[in-house]
């Protein structure tokens, strides 16, 4: 019998209520949403959250998704990134089908529609810098002054701006802007900039251009040359939806997509934004994007969470308009629950100590009959090799037991978990008086962890036999950031990095089928946590990162809550 996996919860959020209304009033023939990311750094786990509900919606809906590079910077915009954003939403369970786009597809579109604007008298090339143009913008309490270029003829901003694509400018010379208001209160529409000059080359167009549209006004024209129904975006980008539907009504696009917005994804403990991320990456706190510490979709699928558990993140934290934090533990719980139905139980020793169980042969091996996974009986089981000569984990002896301490101390017994029972009868110490091995003594009766006259040690330990385990690296993560919310309230981020995010255990050991695990496959060491095999391993050594512990941090908190 195979673990059904748990359905999805049907949903239901204000997002999905407006589609839906949306398509019983016939405004939505087929759903059409799009995931805009762009290319300048790797996709992190907010951005699942988007993905999850674009590509959902549209699952739902019977429409379609497009993955669309919004790629119109290519001073920070890269192939590598292009292609880790495919492989992160592909692995992620999506699928654009043939409706992968690029906003560079439509250069020479949003071109001739910035000239439109021109002719109209809705744009105008303006000669003043960056930084005239700032001083020109006002504030939030004050209004805009006009540029003394908003006037210039129209022939002359044609011209300057053919000028501009021809190459004769440098960069900053000269923007393009559109003609709105100047003491419009919300400053997006004060003549905001939507072409200038960047001689870059890009990783798509190369150098056919030097004039690239801005952000936003090669955003919601992308949507209307796709036929995007909805198209849907994180709160920051609301003040700038009057600007989007000014330009979607004075340009003669095919379609009017709508914008509709929804909270971002803030997660504690750690930072999601791509351009701080980067900087992680560029001044070596971490060792790359898909580093096991990263909040990246790459380093969480190399620390071992699987797709599913992100989905089912998505759909438990569901969409809303308020900005919150969620806890990371929420994210581990919903991991936790998918790790549990669907990795097999293993045992592996982070620190050994040795034990030699005197009344056991010396040479003789007894084969233990182990369940690969309680939670999945079509998992089945496994033998594991028993000795006399042991490894356990070092703090699960104390010589000297402190009061609440039920695990192995001289004199004491306990169960080796679907083995036998054990006692210590001695310790062996080194010049300094530590503790280097155990003596023990097992009971033949107890095989396979029960005793025939009901005797219940208060303990059960996990074990490895000596002349079988192998060698391992072990790599321990916590949070990267110590401050759970870290850079808020003006505190520097970096500051609040985590020294002790990575321990790396050099001494582990683990059974010897875990040699030939596959890198990305996820086991359960028995009562140490989850890990994951890392694509460091090598046939002469496995590496495992581990993905998070057994204990769950945040079911508790709301239990008390
Ligand atoms: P970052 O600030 O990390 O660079 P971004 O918004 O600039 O993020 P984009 O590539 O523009 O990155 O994002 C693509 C899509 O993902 C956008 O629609 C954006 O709204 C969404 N998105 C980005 N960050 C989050 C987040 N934390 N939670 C939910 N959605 C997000
Ligand atoms: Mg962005």
């Amino acid at each position: 019998m195979t673990s059904e996996p748990t359905p999805a919860p049907a949903r239901s959020d204000f997002i999905r209520d407006i589609v839906a209304a949306d398509v019983r009033a016939g405004r939505a023939k087929t759903v059409v949403t799009r995931f805009p990311p762009e290319p300048n750094g790797y996709l992190h786990i907010g951005h699942a959250k988007s993905i999850c509900l674009n590509f959902g919606i549209a699952a739902e809906f019977g429409g379609r998704c497009h993955l669309r590079f919004d790629d119109t910077n290519p001073v920070k915009e890269e192939q590598e990134y292009i292609d880790a954003i495919e492989a992160d939403v592909r692995w992620l369970g999506f699928d654009w089908g043939e409706h992968l786009y690029y906003a560079s597809d439509y250069f020479e579109q949003l071109f001739a529609w910035a000239v439109t604007l021109i002719e109209q008298g809705l744009a105008y090339v303006d000669d003043l810098t960056a930084d005239g143009i700032r001083e020109y913008r006002g504030t939030l309490t004050e209004p805009g002054r006009n540029s003394p270029w908003r006037d210039r003829l129209v022939a002359e901003s044609l011209d300057l701006f053919a000028r501009m694509r021809a190459g004769e400018f440098p960069n900053g010379a000269r923007v393009v802007r559109a003609r709105i208001d100047m003491a419009a209160p919300n400053i997006n529409l004060r003549d905001p900039v939507i072409y200038r000059i960047v001689h870059a080359t890009h990783p798509r167009t190369g150098d056919a251009w030097c004039v690239y549209p801005t952000y936003d006004f090669a955003h919601g024209q992308s949507d209307a040359i796709e036929g995007i129904t909805h198209s849907i975006c994180t709160l920051e980008f609301e003040v700038h939806r009057p600007l989007y539907d000014w330009l979607i009504e004075n340009l003669p696009v095919p379609s009017t997509p709508h914008q509709y917005e929804f909270a971002r994804l803030n997660l504690t403990h750690t930072v999601l934004s791509k351009r701080v991320l980067l900087r992680l990456v560029n001044e070596g706190h971490v060792r790359g994007w898909d580093d096991p510490r990263m909040p990246t979709i790459s380093g969480a699928r190399r620390r071992g969470y699987p797709a599913e558990g992100l989905r089912d993140f998505a759909a438990m934290i569901g969409v809303a308009k308020a900005d919150a934090v969620v806890e990371f533990g929420q994210l581990e719980y919903a991991v936790r629950g998918v790790l549990n139905r669907t990795s097999q139980r293993r045992f592996g020793v982070l620190d050994p100590m040795k034990v030699v169980i005197e009344n056991y042969p010396a040479g003789q091996t007894d084969m233990m009959t182990v369940v690969n996974n309680p939670e999945d009986p079509a998992a089945g089981t496994r033998e594991v090799e028993f000795g006399r000569e042991l490894w356990i984990e070092r703090d699960d002896f104390m010589e000297e037991p402190a009061p609440k301490f039920f695990r192995l101390s001289p004199g004491r017994e306990v169960r080796l978990r679907n083995a036998f029972f054990i006692t210590c009868t001695g310790v062996v110490k080194d010049a300094e008086g530590r503790v280097t091995e155990l003596r023990a003594t097992y009971d033949p009766a107890t095989r396979g962890g029960d005793s025939p006259d009901g005797r219940r040690p208060k303990a059960t330990l996990h074990w490895l036999s000596a002349a079988h385990a192998v060698p391992a690296e072990v790599r321990l993560y916590d949070h990267l950031f110590t401050d759970p919310f870290p850079g808020s309230d003006g505190r520097d981020l970096f500051e609040s990095i985590n020294p002790a995010s990575e321990t790396i255990l050099t001494g582990a050991l683990v059974e010897p089928d875990l040699a030939g695990l596959a890198a990305g496959e996820t086991v359960q060491f028995e009562r140490l946590g989850y890990f994951c095999a890392d694509r460091d391993t090598t046939t002469a050594r496995p590496v495992f990162n581990r993905t998070m512990t057994l204990k769950d941090t945040w079911a508790k908190v709301q239990a008390k809550g």
